[in-house]
């Protein structure tokens, strides 16, 4: 069993040129609305426009887009949480079809190993007191799950049916697809200090990012404050 301090990654899936045409198609698109179509429309000139549309609450311009990012090493707790995002379209890690005990085309049911996600403000090698007297750590406890998804598959259960005791932290892999408009939507309920702190972790790095490469689009969401675990938190101004 593999321990990862929850830290998810990110791979932005749309590549950087297509946003910044897709910045530009928005002032086209919204121009059309005062009729004021004019030439050049740069990354500047969008910039100022999709600025102005977000100010008017005129979101419904910054739709014509799409954005796909695909996040790693996260757990299938966050995944979860990422799913009720109704206007996104997820294509997500299957613990049915996903063997964990594969290595290449072999199943190995006495190597293979459980990644299981921590959270990066606690000791997993912090031994805590069962009702039974046992002490165990989180990382024991991964251990004992480990063991009995071994035992389920050693004794011919499937993965779709030994799945049922397998961890909400195990490690996930998610893709998701959204508008600019739905992944504002996301960041204002997934950045703010009521977020998890693993989702909030994910989307203020992707944030982070994208205010760097969509000029505009996400500006108005600032850094208000840090939680009692060090982790920011964000809203919009
Ligand atoms: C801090 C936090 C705690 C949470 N705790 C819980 C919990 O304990 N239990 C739980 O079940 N969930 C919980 N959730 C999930 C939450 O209830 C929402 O399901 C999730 O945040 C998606 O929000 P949404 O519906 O606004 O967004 P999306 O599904 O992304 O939809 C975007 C917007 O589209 C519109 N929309 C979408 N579908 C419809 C529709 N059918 N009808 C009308 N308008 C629609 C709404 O305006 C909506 O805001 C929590 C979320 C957060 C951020």
């Amino acid at each position: 069993m593999k321990i990862i301090k929850g830290n998810p990654k990110f791979h932005i899936l749309t590549p950087k040129s297509e946003l910044i045409n897709q910045l530009i198609r928005i002032e086209k698109a919204g121009r059309t609305c005062y009729q004021s179509e004019k030439s050049p429309v740069n990354k500047e000139t969008a910039k100022k426009f999709v600025n102005m549309l977000i100010k008017r609450g005129h979101e419904s311009v910054i739709e014509h887009s799409s954005l796909t990012v695909k996040f790693l090493n996260c757990s299938r707790g966050m995944t979860h949480e990422m799913v009720r995002h109704r206007l996104a379209s997820f294509s997500q890690e299957s613990t049915r079809y996903v063997d964990y005990a594969k290595r290449g085309e072999e199943i190995d049911l006495n190597k293979f190993q459980l990644n299981c996600i921590a959270p990066p403000h606690r000791n997993e090698k912090e031994k805590v007191v069962l009702e039974n007297g046992e002490k165990l750590s989180l990382r024991d406890m991964f251990a004992n799950i480990e063991m009995y998804y071994r035992g389920l598959r050693k004794a011919g259960w499937l993965p779709e049916d030994a799945r049922q005791v397998l961890p909400i932290g195990i490690k996930s892999e998610i893709v998701v697809t959204a508008n600019f408009r739905e992944w504002r939507h996301i960041f204002e309920l997934r950045t703010s200090q009521f977020a998890h702190w693993e989702i909030r972790v994910a989307m203020i790095t992707l944030l982070k990012e994208l205010k760097k490469i969509l000029p505009g689009i996400f500006d108005d969401f600032q850094k208000v404050g840090v939680d009692k675990n060090g982790i920011e938190y964000y809203e919009k101004k």
